[in-house]
C-alpha cells in the first residue's frame, strides 16, 4: 500500500500556531447621522467614534468620541461600549443636535463609573458672536448634572452609593478648551493618537478635528462650512478644513443636498442652507485633498425622507445613489459612504 507522506516543512507549518500579529488598526463609526433637531424615524443625532488599537485588542485601546447627539449612548450600547471607557469627548460646536446625547452618557458614566478616570471634554474656549451672544462650551458641560441636581436625583443616588460623585455628572468632566485658530493645533494625545483642531464656520466657536495615527488618519468636518457665508463664493466648504484634510484618508462630514438649495421649492431658509457644506463641494474638497473616503454624514435631507423636519424635499425622497452621484459631480473618484447610523470603515481597510 503506497503511503502519501505531506513534506515535513508543510506539516509544521499546518501544526505551529499563527503568530498574533499586533497591526495597528482603526476604526471610524457613525454613532448618528441625523441632520439638526428633526425626528426622523429614529436616527441617532450627530456623533462619530473613531476607535484605535491594534488587531489582537479589537482596535479599540483608544476610545474617542466626537460630538454626541440624541443616542449616542445608545449606538455606543449597540457597540458594546461602555461610556465610562471613552478616553475623550470632542465638540465640533454648541447645537444640541450635537450635545444633547451628552447628558446621557456622563450620567451612564457618573451612576457607574463615578470612582473612575474622568473624561477629557475638549472643545472651543468661549466666543463671543457680534451678534451679542456668547457661545460656552465650558459652561455647557459644567451645568451639565444641573437639572438632576434640582430635582434631587444626584443627592438621592449618592445616599445609596457613596462611589458616586457628591456633584453630579459635571465633577466626572476634565474640561479642556482651546483657542480655534486658521491653523492646525494639537489638542489632545495619548499614546500614538493625536488629535488637532481648526477653526471652521458655521457658528461661533465651531472648529473640525483631525485624528492621527499609525493607522491612518480621519477628519471630522462637523457642520463647516465656507467663511464666506453666502455666495458668491468659489465653494461652499471650508478652507480650513480642506487644509486639516491633507492626506487624510479619511473625511467625516455633515452635508447637505444640492436639492434644498433656494432655486428649487424647499422652504428651507437661505442661511440655513448655506451654513453647510454641499456634497458636491464636498466631492470636490476631497477629491483635492487626495480622501480615499468620504463618510457623509448629517444627512439634510435624510434618505428616503420626503421632509426635513418641516422643509419638504423638492422632486420626492433622495437615495443612496442621489448623494454618491452628487459627490461624484464635484470630482471625487474614491468610495462615498452615504451615512446610516453605525456605519463603520476601518483602516486599513481588509
Ligand atoms: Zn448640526
Amino acid at each position: 500500500m503506497r503511503r502519501f507522506l505531506l513534506p515535513t516543512a508543510l506539516l509544521i507549518a499546518i501544526w505551529l500556531p499563527l503568530p498574533v500579529l499586533a497591526a495597528p488598526c482603526m476604526l471610524v463609526t457613525l454613532t448618528g447621522t441625523m441632520s439638526g433637531p428633526a425626528l426622523i424615524n429614529g436616527v441617532a443625532g450627530a456623533g462619530t467614534l473613531v476607535r484605535y488599537g491594534d488587531d489582537s485588542a479589537g482596535c479599540g485601546t483608544t476610545k474617542l468620541q466626537f460630538d454626541a447627539g440624541r443616542g449616542t449612548v445608545l449606538r455606543l450600547s449597540q457597540l458594546n461600549i461602555d461610556p465610562g471607557r471613552l478616553d475623550a469627548v470632542f465638540f465640533t460646536h454648541m447645537h444640541s443636535d450635537h450635545t444633547e446625547g451628552f447628558v446621557d452618557l456622563l450620567l451612564a458614566r457618573w451612576n457607574w463609573s463615578s470612582s473612575g478616570a474622568k473624561v477629557d471634554v475638549v472643545c472651543s474656549s468661549d466666543v463671543s458672536s457680534p451678534l451679542g451672544f456668547t457661545m460656552s462650551c465650558g459652561k455647557f458641560v459644567t451645568h451639565i448634572g444641573d437639572a438632576f441636581v434640582q430635582s434631587g436625583e444626584i443627592a438621592q443616588r449618592v445616599s445609596e452609593d457613596k462611589r458616586r460623585l457628591a456633584g453630579g455628572p459635571a465633577e466626572l468632566a476634565h474640561l479642556i478648551t482651546f483657542e480655534p485658530r486658521d491653523e492646525p493645533q494639537v489638542v489632545w494625545t495619548k499614546g500614538d493618537v493625536k488629535v488637532s483642531a481648526i477653526r471652521s464656520t458655521h457658528v461661533a466657536g465651531h472648529a473640525s478635528f483631525r485624528v492621527d495615527t499609525p493607522a491612518g488618519s480621519v477628519v471630522i468636518g462637523g457642520d463647516a462650512s465656507n467663511d464666506s457665508p453666502a455666495p458668491p463664493r468659489p465653494t461652499s466648504t471650508s478652507a480650513q478644513v480642506e487644509r486639516l484634510a491633507q492626506g487624510a484618508e479619511v473625511i467625516v462630514h455633515s452635508t447637505m443636498h444640492p436639492v434644498m438649495g433656494p432655486e428649487h421649492d424647499s422652504g428651507m431658509p437661505p442661511p440655513v442652507y448655506y451654513r453647510q457644506s454641499l456634497t458636491s463641494d464636498l466631492g470636490a474638497m476631497a477629491k483635492r485633498t487626495g480622501a480615499k473616503y468620504l463618510m457623509l454624514t448629517h444627512l439634510a435631507p435624510q434618505v428616503r425622507a420626503t421632509h426635513h423636519g418641516p422643509y419638504k424635499v423638492p422632486g420626492g425622497a433622495l437615495t443612496e445613489a442621489d448623494y454618491r452621484a452628487a459627490a461624484e459631480a464635484g470630482g471625487f473618484t474614491g468610495t462615498t459612504i452615504v451615512g446610516s447610523d453605525l456605519a463603520t470603515l476601518r483602516l486599513p481597510a481588509q
